[in-house]
């Protein structure tokens, strides 16, 4: 059964974002990311809180990927992820107040 979530935002693209069956089992990664398509594979066994941080995970490779960088260090970006998920669930304020953050627009004349 494959079950999507909705597109992950990084950087200004679109992630796909799709929960695929065996994916760790035929790769050895809990998830992948595909730039091409723009698409975020996460495999279909994962529980709850190893879906979330697999995808901070995916989508931390893409701004490493989108400022050019193409080396990417598994262990740095495990911890970054895993830090990430603690600060954004241990801190709802922080999250509410930065998706209340208002945008500008262009300027009024
Ligand atoms: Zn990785």
């Amino acid at each position: 059964m494959k079950t999507d979530l909705p597109d992950l935002v990084v950087g200004g693209i679109d992630y796909r974002v799709e929960i695929v069956p065996d994916l760790a089992r035929n790769d050895g990664a809990d998830g992948e990311i595909k730039y091409g398509p723009s698409l975020i594979r996460m495999d279909s066994g994962l529980d709850h809180q190893s879906l979330l941080v697999g995808l901070l995970h995916e989508a931390i490779h893409a701004i490493l990927t989108q400022a050019g960088y193409t080396d990417h260090d598994e262990h740095c970006i495990g911890a970054i992820s895993y830090g990430l998920l603690q600060i954004l669930r241990d801190n709802p304020w922080l999250v509410g107040r930065i998706t209340i953050w208002p945008r500008s627009g262009p300027a009024s004349t």
